[in-house]
């Protein structure tokens, strides 16, 4: 049986940014029957469906057309276990990192650094989550999802997802895929992940000699802490912008004009550059135009002061995309997008 639809809801508390938006039509689904209740509900009236998780990777317009269906299912069980090894799975509405707290105080380790990124287990996949050098694909045992062509259930493996940088096959087969769970190879054996970002000296200011995944976690938590605005006090979607991936000789030629330019070589031979750097260096840190602007603290960030609407928000990154593009001749791809 479906929850009840909903019409004209406001989803401005439904999105990190705080974005003034209404849903023409809303709906939840906690189990894979509403899910498929809620399609054909959509199909029957003849418009999109849209899934929406915790709404911290949108930039919501302020009338969002057809179906929103909000996934609340639940569910963390451990599917099997070999030695150390352990394939965990959990249902799409679990919101991510009180699912990450679960992993650890079961024991099941390996999702420490991906601690405190908002939003849901099932969007997790979507821009293949990643932060303080692991990333979902690192992680990812596959996903259970509704093709909403053929309305058939899949079990993808990482393969079939099509993981890299912020993307996936979920993103580039946009509106066909609702991923309704997902699994992960953890370990009862901490393997940490140390050297990226700030993380070793985050312990030793905490005094951690011997690191544990839960000291790890904390650390994360903490540094997250300090550099990013709380949605709930300050609106905003994490990163606005990816770090771009240039060629070698491109980075090569802007760290010879810009020496203190952060590079970061990927295995490919491709170079991939700090978005965060380059609008700070463009003079967008703490700018703000009306009821947004550019975190004072961290580039990277665009924020909602209160009462902000898409335009604006498009309007800001429009103009920081154009500056950057002029100083750098890098041009920067938005990571938030829209429903699908
Ligand atoms: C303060 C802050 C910090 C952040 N830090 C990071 C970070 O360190 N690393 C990182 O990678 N991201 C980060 N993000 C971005 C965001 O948290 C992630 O992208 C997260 O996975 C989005 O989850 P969500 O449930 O909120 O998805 P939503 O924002 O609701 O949706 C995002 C997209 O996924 C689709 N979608 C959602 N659920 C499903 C589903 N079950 N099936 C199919 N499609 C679905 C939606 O239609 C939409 O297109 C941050 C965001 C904020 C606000």
């Amino acid at each position: 049986m479906v929850a009840e639809l909903q019409r004209q809801v406001p989803l401005q508390g439904l999105n990190t940014f705080g974005l003034v938006a209404q849903a023409d039509r809303y709906l939840e689904a906690a189990s894979d029957a509403e899910v498929r209740a809620a399609l054909a509900l959509a199909q029957q009236l003849g418009v999109p469906l849209r899934v929406l998780g915790g709404g911290s990777n949108l930039v919501l317009p302020e009338r969002v057309e057809g179906l929103v269906l909000r996934l609340t299912s639940r569910g963390i069980r451990l599917l099997a276990e070999e030695g150390d090894a352990l394939l965990v799975e959990a249902e799409a509405g679990e919101p991510w990192h009180p699912f990450v707290m679960a992993t650890l105080a079961n024991g099941w380790y390996g999702l420490e650094n991906l601690s405190l990124i908002p939003g849901t287990v099932g969007a997790s996949p979507i821009q293949n989550i990643g932060a303080y050098g692991v990333e979902l694909k690192d992680r990812c045992a596959g996903v259970t999802a509704l093709d909403r062509h053929s309305g058939e259930l899949h079990d993808l493996s990482p393969a079939d997802c099509a993981f890299a940088y912020r993307e996936s096959r979920f993103k580039t087969e946009a509106g066909r895929w609702i991923v309704l769970r997902v699994r992960f190879h953890l370990s009862r054996q901490p393997q940490l992940v140390l050297d990226y970002g700030p993380v070793r000296q985050a312990l030793a200011e905490a005094g951690v000699t011997q690191p544990t995944p839960e000291a790890v976690s904390a650390a994360i938590c903490s540094i997250r802490q300090s550099k990013l605005p709380d949605p709930a006090v300050l609106g905003n979607a994490g990163s606005f912008f990816k770090n771009p991936v240039v060629t070698a000789a491109v980075a090569a030629a802007l760290q010879q004009r810009y020496p203190s330019l952060p590079t970061y070589p990927q295995a490919d031979g491709t170079v991939k550059l700090a978005a965060g750097w380059l609008i700070d260096q463009a003079g967008w840190r703490g700018h703000r135009d009306g009821a947004v602007g550019v975190h004072a603290a961290q580039a990277l960030v665009l924020v909602n002061f209160g009462g902000a609407r898409s335009r604006d928000v498009l309007a800001l990154a429009e103009r920081i995309r154009a500056s950057v593009r002029e100083r750098f001749g890098v041009t920067l791809e938005m990571e938030p997008g829209s429903l699908t």
